[in-house]
C-alpha cells in the first residue's frame, strides 16, 4: 500500500503517514452557522468525510477536530437584528448542519468545537504573539504584522513583497499597517458582542479561532489540514503564519484542498445566490444518498458542475449496484466456487484501493467497480457464477459501500424534512429579508415558495413579515 495525498504546501503527490503512533490528527475548517450551508459547503465536507473513512480503512486511528464558527460580522448583524443572543441565534443554524450531515451520512468528526467555548485558547495565542513582536494594535483591535513573518505566501504560492500598502487583500474593515495585515482580536464596538482580555475588550478574528484550537487540540504539528480551496488564501495562509510564528514548528504536514461545486460555470456560493441546500433538494423528492454520490464521484481536486441530469444519473449508477447486490444474493445458483470469479473479485478490490490510495480517485475507484459489476452480470448470465461466489461479491460491495454509503436506501419518513421548526422558519424569512434587501428576488420568491409549500403562510406587514401556519 502506499497511500498518497497531494500537498498543497509542496504541490506533490506525497506518501502519507501520521507523525505520530497510528493517529492521523486531522483539523478540518467547519460551518460558518449564520444559514442554512448549501451543498456546494457540503461538497467540501463529502470529501472530508471520504477522507476520514479511506484513512480509517488503512488501519489508522483518527483524532479529528472541527471548528463551527459561531461568531462572525455576519452572525452578529443578524442576531441583532432579530434581538437575538448569539447563542440562539447560532443554535438552530448548528442543529440544522448536523441534521444535514446526518443524511448525508457524514460521520462525525471526534471533536467539534464551537468558536465561542474557546475563547481563552485564542487570547493566550494572541499574548504569545505579542511577546514574541508579531503584532500591533490599532484603535483597540490587535493586528497580525506580515512582514515580520518571511514566509507568508508558501502555502498559496504567492509572492506578496510586491503588494502596495493600501491594497486590501483582506476582507476585514480595520485600519491596518499594511495592506496584508490582518486583524487577530477585533476592538469592541458598539452593543456588539464582547469578551474582556487583557489587550481590551472584543472579540476574535476568525483566523485565529482555527489556530488556537487546533493547536490546543491536537498539538503544535497536525498531520492533515483540509478546507475547501477558497480557503487557501488568505484563511490558511493566515493560519500558518500565527501558528508557526508562535511555535516555530511546521504548523500542517499535509495540506488538502477540495475544489468548488459549481453552477452554471460559477463557485455556488450565498453570496452569489445561486446555490441549492440539502433541504430544498430532499423536499424536491431527491434521495439524501444520490446527493451524496453526486458529491462524491468526482475526485476533490476536480470542479463538479451541479446539474439536475447529474442527479438523475446518480439514481441511474446507485440502482445498478442495488440491482446487482439483489441479484447477487437471491439468484438460484450452481453450488460450488469458481475460481476465476474469486480473482476477478479481489482484482476489483485491489483497483478499487489502488484508486482510492492515489490522493482519493473517487472516479477510478467507481469504474473499477462498475466494470465488475459489468463482468460479474455477465457471468450470471452465463451461469458461471456458482453459490460461493456470493461471498466474494458481498466483499467487493462492503469494501465500496465502506467508501460511497449509498447502499442502503434512506426510509421514506427520513428523506423528507417535512415539518419545519418555528426556528427554521425564523431562518428562512430572514434570508428572505436579506434576499430581497440585496434585490435577489429570485431567491426571495424561492423561499417564499418554500415555505408555502410547508404549508407556511407569509404576510408583508409594515412591522415587518408575520407568518402562519395553514
Ligand atoms: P463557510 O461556511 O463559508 O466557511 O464554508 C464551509 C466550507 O465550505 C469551507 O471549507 C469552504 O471552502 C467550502 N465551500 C464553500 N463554497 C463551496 C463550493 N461552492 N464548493 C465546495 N466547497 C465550498
Ligand atoms: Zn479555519
Amino acid at each position: 500500500m502506499s497511500l498518497r495525498f497531494f500537498n498543497t504546501l509542496t504541490q506533490e503527490l506525497e506518501p502519507f503517514q501520521p507523525l505520530k503512533n497510528n493517529t492521523v490528527r486531522m483539523y478540518t475548517c467547519g460551518p460558518t452557522v449564520y444559514n442554512f450551508v448549501h451543498i456546494g459547503n457540503f461538497r467540501t465536507f463529502t470529501f472530508q468525510d471520504i477522507l476520514r473513512r479511506w484513512l480509517r480503512y488503512r488501519g489508522f486511528a483518527l483524532d479529528h477536530v472541527m471548528n463551527v464558527t459561531d461568531v462572525e460580522d455576519k452572525i452578529i448583524l443578524n442576531a441583532a437584528k432579530e434581538h437575538k443572543s448569539l447563542e440562539d441565534y447560532t443554535h438552530a443554524y448548528t442543529k440544522a448542519f448536523f441534521e444535514d450531515a446526518a443524511a448525508l451520512r457524514l460521520e462525525q468528526p471526534e471533536r467539534v468545537t464551537p468558536a465561542t467555548k474557546y475563547i481563552p485558547e485564542m487570547v493566550d495565542a494572541i499574548e504569545k504573539l505579542t511577546a514574541k513582536g508579531y503584532t500591533y494594535t490599532n484603535d483597540g483591535s490587535t493586528y497580525f504584522r506580515i512582514a515580520n513573518f518571511p514566509d507568508y505566501g508558501k502555502l498559496s504560492h504567492n509572492d506578496f513583497k510586491g503588494i502596495r500598502a493600501g491594497a486590501r487583500v483582506d476582507q476585514d474593515e480595520y485600519d491596518k499597517a499594511d495592506a496584508r495585515d490582518f486583524v487577530l482580536w477585533k476592538g469592541r464596538k458598539g452593543d456588539e458582542p464582547f469578551w474582556p482580555t487583557p489587550f481590551g475588550d472584543g472579540r476574535p478574528g476568525w483566523h485565529i479561532e482555527c489556530s488556537a484550537m487546533a493547536m490546543s487540540l491536537l498539538g503544535e504539528t497536525l498531520d492533515i489540514h483540509a478546507g475547501g480551496v477558497d480557503l487557501v488564501f488568505p484563511h490558511h495562509e493566515n493560519e500558518i503564519a500565527q501558528s508557526e510564528a508562535i511555535t516555530g514548528k511546521p504548523f500542517a504536514r499535509f495540506w488538502l484542498h477540495s475544489e468548488h461545486l459549481q453552477i452554471e460555470g460559477q463557485k455556488m456560493s450565498k453570496s452569489l445566490g445561486n446555490f441549492y441546500t440539502l433541504r430544498e433538494l430532499i423536499d424536491m423528492g431527491n434521495q439524501p444518498e444520490v446527493i451524496r454520490y453526486l458529491l462524491a464521484q468526482v475526485p476533490y481536486r476536480k470542479k463538479l458542475n451541479f446539474t439536475f441530469d447529474g442527479l438523475k444519473a446518480a439514481v441511474k449508477s446507485i440502482e445498478r449496484i442495488r440491482d446487482f447486490e439483489s441479484r447477487v444474493s437471491s439468484a438460484k445458483l450452481p453450488p460450488g466456487k469458481n475460481e476465476s470469479i474469486a480473482e476477478r473479485s479481489a482484482a476489483a478490490i485491489r483497483q478499487f484501493e489502488d484508486a482510492m490510495d492515489e490522493d482519493l480517485n473517487t472516479a477510478e475507484a467507481l469504474a473499477a467497480i462498475f466494470e465488475y459489476v459489468r463482468a460479474v452480470n455477465t457471468s450470471l448470465d452465463e451461469n458461471h457464477f456458482q453459490e460461493d461466489n456470493r461471498w466474494d461479491a458481498a466483499k467487493v460491495l462492503e469494501v465500496f459501500d465502506t467508501v460511497f454509503d449509498v447502499l442502503k436506501p434512506t426510509p421514506p419518513s427520513a428523506a423528507k424534512t417535512d415539518g419545519l421548526s418555528d426556528s427554521e422558519i425564523d431562518a428562512l424569512i430572514a434570508e428572505r429579508n436579506e434576499a430581497k434587501k440585496a434585490k435577489n428576488f429570485k431567491r426571495s420568491d424561492e423561499i417564499r415558495n418554500l415555505l408555502l409549500e410547508k404549508s407556511i403562510l407569509l404576510e408583508d406587514t409594515k412591522d415587518g413579515v408575520r407568518w402562519k401556519r395553514k
